[in-house]
């Protein structure tokens, strides 16, 4: 017997395949077309960039939409991966700011394994019997 495969689910993965590849080429032409009318420089630390580091240079959406690719670039900022990644933490930041404290006290109350195991008072007790 060959494996059973759900019917529909090749063709379900298809799908993705496809939309995944779409996607894909569609962040690659929007890259290509940034790359080619804007100059290659981080638009946050003004770093220039050649061809040879031109992967470390990322086209970031101003109003956080991938789809609106306006074709004349007023939507795409050039940032380096660093200030990339800094513009998106700084707009989470923003997102939840002071909703949920971020260090986890781990508090182990009740369980003291120290406390609650006294060697030494049992060998006083020893020493006061045999006194
Ligand atoms: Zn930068
Ligand atoms: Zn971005």
């Amino acid at each position: 017997m060959p494996s059973r495969k759900p019917p529909g689910s090749s063709r379900l993965d298809r799908i993705v395949a496809e939309a995944k590849k779409a996607q894909q080429e569609r962040a690659h032409s929007y890259r290509e077309q940034a790359l080619k009318i804007l100059p290659w420089i981080c638009g946050r630390c003004a770093r220039e960039f050649g061809r040879e580091r031109l992967r470390e240079l990322t086209v970031h959406h101003k109003d956080g939409n991938h789809d609106n690719n306006p074709p004349d670039g007023s939507n795409w900022e050039l940032l380096c991966v660093y200030c990339h990644e800094n513009e998106h933490a700084r707009y989470e930041d923003s997102k939840n700011s002071g909703s949920e404290p971020k260090s986890k006290n781990q508090q182990n109350s009740g369980s003291d394994p120290i406390a609650t195991h006294r060697p030494l008072e049992k060998l006083g007790e020893l020493l006061k019997k045999k006194r």
